[in-house]
């Protein structure tokens, strides 16, 4: 028979009618694991219109940039301007494209020339199509085929702030803390400082940035990793959680001080670009000195700081020129399909593999020489 429950939050009792599944990490980032019988709906609702929102908000960008896979719901696309000025869109793959097409038409002795700029070709198709409607006497047929598309890669920086935590988002990382180690067996209640904050009882935040090392010992280095992890040192007393978002928001959690509970150790993180579960290693025995940082929230450095942000831009970079070098493999195969009047499902004759090879090399190289240069 299990326990009576009763939320962490509320302290209301859950029954089946007012049990909520709440995800240990938000949803919205990538999060899959969920727990019940922990916060009763209401909370539930609340928490995550206010406190997950707020993470939603600060992490957008780098979920979008790194393709965060999500359970359900696609993010809608992402405004973000170039440090010229310029504004382009972020689509929830990580890829950016202008935000409007534009069409312009001269009239020449030649006959009428049409440029557009768009999205994807299939965009532009639609547009000349428009175009063919409104203009009788432009044959659709040979305009399409006579179509030349041209792409241009995005070469200015992108800005955007990263600035992490506060009331909110600090709160909603707090809880996912909590809500690991509950789902480890352990109380809310055992979470004293945690859940003194999350109530509202204290406004002294339990948690601190934390730069001054790093805490995960075997961290990939090819991608990004969201993570929550919990350690119960009963001979130490202590409850300690740590949550990291996109490789560049860690924080060390103070549960307890008071923790008298068993031997623990718990950790869930995934890849976010595909929620696969990672082994994750996370180191929480805490030098004294590190711990008393941690209560006066002097844990981290402008330096620290500023070299797990580009560790984490490092990742972002990494994904994007290998996005991009597979979009320009698959584009460099149709291309050669294509010149060599292929269908694309076809398999290539071994006396015309190497004509094949030639175009798909010829055509790949002509596209990435900018990715090289750099
Ligand atoms: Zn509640």
């Amino acid at each position: 028979m299990k326990n009576t429950s009763y939320c962490a939050l509320c302290e209301k009792r859950i029954e089946i009618a007012n049990d909520s599944r709440e995800h240990i990490i938000p949803q919205s980032i990538g999060g899959r694991r969920k727990i019940r019988s922990f916060i009763c709906i209401d909370c539930n609702s609340r928490s995550g219109d206010s406190w997950d929102a707020e993470i939603w908000q600060q992490f957008s960008h780098l979920a979008m940039m790194h393709g965060v896979d999500r359970e359900r719901g696609t993010p809608p696309n992402i405004k973000i301007q170039t440090i010229d000025g310029e504004t382009y869109l972020l689509l929830p793959d990580g890829s950016m494209t202008i935000p409007n097409a534009t069409y312009r038409a001269e009239q020449s002795e030649k006959g009428l020339k049409i440029k557009i700029t768009a999205r994807d070709k299939s965009i532009a198709h639609k547009m000349v199509k428009q175009a063919a409607r409104k203009n009788p006497k432009v044959d659709l047929d040979s305009f399409l085929s006579e179509m030349k598309a041209t792409e241009t890669p995005l070469e200015s920086a992108v800005t955007f702030s990263a600035q992490f935590g506060g009331e909110l988002a600090g709160r909603s990382m707090v809880k996912t803390a909590v809500a690991l180690a509950a789902a480890a067996g352990v109380s809310p209640k055992s979470c004293d400082s945690a859940m003194q904050y999350l109530k509202g009882e204290t406004v002294t935040p339990p948690y601190a940035f934390f730069y001054l090392r790093d805490l995960v010992t075997n961290r990939p280095s090819t991608h990004a990793l969201n993570c929550v992890s919990v350690v119960g040192l009963p001979a130490r007393r202590q409850l300690l959680g740590y949550v990291e978002y996109f490789s560049m928001s860690r924080i060390v959690v103070i549960l307890s001080e008071h923790y008298d509970g068993p031997t623990l150790n718990t950790t869930y993180a995934f890849n976010p670009a595909n929620a696969s579960e990672l082994a994750l290693s996370v180191d929480l025995n805490l030098f004294d000195n590190e711990l008393e940082l941690i209560r006066t929230n002097q844990a981290s450095t402008d330096e620290t700081y500023a070299a797990a942000l580009n560790e984490g831009f490092e990742l972002i970079y990494k994904r994007s020129q290998s996005r991009l070098l597979e979009r320009e493999a698959s584009n460099a195969f149709e291309h050669a399909c294509e010149s060599m009047g292929l269908p694309r499902d076809s398999i290539i004759p071994p006396e015309r593999a190497q004509e094949f090879s030639n175009l798909m090399a010829n055509h790949l190289v002509s596209k990435i020489a900018h990715l090289i240069r750099r």
